[in-house]
C-alpha cells in the first residue's frame, strides 16, 4: 500500500495559534492539518513546537547581477546611496560597466550560488530581472532561463526581460526585448522614470503594456527610484494597468520618490494602486529613500518587500534570507510591535506570493506544500535570529540541503 503521506510534520505550531497541530503532504499539496495524524509517510518531520509556515518569497531580485561588486570600482554605489539619491540615474549608468563583460558561462555561476542561498533560507520562489540593452544583450536571460530550468521544483524563478538602461534612450532594446520574450522569459521588465522626457516615460510604460499584452505576461517595473518628488512614473503605470485591464498583473517596485510626495498627491497615488489592485515591492534596506510602506498599508494597498541586490553595483551584502531582509525592514520602516512583526511577516510570506502571482501559496488544506519548519516558536524570534529553517519543503518535496551546501561551497 502507498503512504498516505509524502511528507508528515508533527506537532507544527501555525501563526496565530498556541496549540500544535500536524501536517500532512501528498502529490505537492497540502491534503491534511490536524492534530493526531497517523498513517504512513516517507519522511516525518518532528517540528517539535517550532513555527511551521509558509515558505519565502523574493518579488524583486537582479539575478544577472548577484556577486558583481568585486568586477567593480565603488562609484555606482556612491552614486546610489549618496544622501537624498540625487544621482540615481547616474548610478545606473555607472553600474551599466559590468555589462560589457557580460557572458552567460559566468553569469549562471553567480545565479546558481545565489538560488542555492535561497533554497538554505526557505526561499522557494523568486521574481527574477535580467538587464537587456545593448551591452548585456540577452546574455543575462539566457543564463536566468537555464538556472530557472536547474532550479525547477526547487526555487521557482521567474525570468524578468529588463530593460534596466532605459526603452527609448537606449536604442534596440525594444527589438532585444520581444527576442528576449521569444526565448521565453515570464515577466516584461521596464524602468520608466530613467527616460529624459515626461513623453518618453510615458511612451515607456505603454510599449512595455503592449509587449506584455502581446504575449499575455504580467508586468514589473521599478518606478520613480530616484530622490525627486517629480518623478510620476507610478502613477503612469497605475493608470496604463486600469486601461489595459492588466489588473492584479503590474508589480511597481521601489517607487522610493514616494518618500517626498505631498500628502495630496500620496493620496492620489494610493488610490491608484488599489484600483489597479497593484502591489508596491519595497526594498528599503538598498538605498536611503524608500515607498511609504506604512502609509500605503494603512491606507489599504498591497506592499510586499523584495532582497533587490546581492553584492552588485548598488548594495554590498545580500543572501536570499527573506527573514534578514525583513529584520533589516523592521528598522528602516520602524515595525517592531508584534502585529507589525506579523504584517512584516506577511511581507516575505502570502503577499510576496501574492504579488508574484504565485497561486495557492498558502498554509491550509489545499494549499501547495511549499512549507519552512523553523527553529523559532514564533514570529517575533525568527526575525530576531532569522536564521535557516530546518527544513525546508518545496513543491512538495524535502529540499536537499546538504547538496545546497556543497553546491555552495563549490
Ligand atoms: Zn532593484
Amino acid at each position: 500500500m502507498p503512504n498516505q503521506f509524502d511528507i508528515l510534520i508533527k506537532n507544527a505550531k501555525l501563526r496565530g495559534s498556541e496549540s500544535l497541530t500536524d501536517i500532512g503532504i501528498a502529490g505537492g499539496k497540502i491534503v491534511s492539518v490536524e492534530k493526531g495524524l497517523g498513517g504512513e509517510a516517507g519522511v516525518t518531520v518532528d517540528a517539535e513546537a517550532n513555527l511551521v509556515t509558509e515558505s519565502f518569497v523574493n518579488p524583486h531580485l537582479h539575478l544577472c547581477k548577484v556577486y558583481t561588486l568585486q568586477m567593480m570600482d565603488e562609484d555606482a554605489l556612491t552614486a546610489y546611496q549618496g544622501e537624498g539619491m540625487g544621482k540615481a540615474m547616474n548610478a545606473i549608468e555607472l553600474a551599466a560597466r559590468v555589462k560589457e563583460k557580460y557572458d552567460k558561462a559566468w553569469i549562471i555561476e553567480n545565479a546558481r550560488k545565489a538560488v542555492t542561498q535561497a533554497a538554505r533560507f526557505g526561499n522557494t520562489h523568486i521574481r527574477a530581472f535580467a538587464d537587456v540593452d545593448s551591452k548585456a544583450r540577452l546574455e543575462g536571460v539566457k543564463a536566468l532561463i537555464r538556472a530557472r530550468e536547474e532550479f525547477k521544483g526547487i526555487v521557482e524563478i521567474q525570468v524578468v526581460a529588463f530593460a534596466q538602461d532605459g526603452w527609448v534612450r537606449e536604442r534596440g532594446t525594444d527589438k532585444l526585448m520581444r527576442e528576449a520574450m521569444e526565448l521565453g522569459a515570464d515577466v516584461v521588465g521596464g524602468i520608466p522614470w530613467i527616460e529624459y522626457t515626461e513623453a518618453n516615460t510615458q511612451q515607456h510604460v505603454k510599449e512595455i503594456f503592449d509587449l506584455a499584452m502581446e504575449f499575455n505576461k504580467d508586468v514589473s517595473m521599478l518606478v520613480d527610484d530616484a530622490g525627486d518628488a517629480g518623478l510620476r512614473s507610478l502613477e503612469m503605470m497605475a493608470v496604463e494597468a486600469i486601461k489595459r485591464g492588466w489588473h492584479g498583473r503590474a508589480l511597481a517596485h521601489h517607487a522610493r520618490a514616494m518618500a517626498l510626495y505631498p500628502m495630496p498627491y500620496f493620496q492620489k497615488i494610493a488610490a491608484l494602486l488599489k484600483q489597479a489592485n497593484m502591489t508596491v515591492v519595497s526594498d528599503p534596506h538598498t538605498g536611503p529613500l524608500h515607498a511609504r510602506v506604512k502609509e500605503l498599508l494603512a491606507e489599504g494597498a498591497f506592499v510586499c518587500l523584495g532582497q533587490d541586490d546581492i553584492s552588485d553595483a548598488y548594495y554590498p551584502f545580500g543572501r536570499n534570507n527573506m527573514l534578514e531582509v525583513a529584520f533589516l525592514a523592521s528598522h528602516l520602516l520602524w515595525m517592531t510591535t508584534r502585529a507589525e512583526m506579523e504584517t512584516l511577516y506577511d511581507m516575505i510570506t502570502v503577499n510576496a506570493a501574492r504579488a508574484m502571482n504565485v497561486k495557492d501559496h498558502e498554509l491550509k488544506v489545499g494549499g501547495n506544500a511549499n512549507l519552512v519548519v523553523l527553529n523559532q516558536p514564533n514570529v517575533l524570534e525568527a526575525l530576531r535570529e532569522h536564521s535557516a529553517p530546518r527544513v525546508v519543503i518545496s513543491h512538495g518535496k524535502l529540499v536537499d540541503q546538504m547538496k545546497m551546501e556543497s553546491m555552495w561551497n563549490q
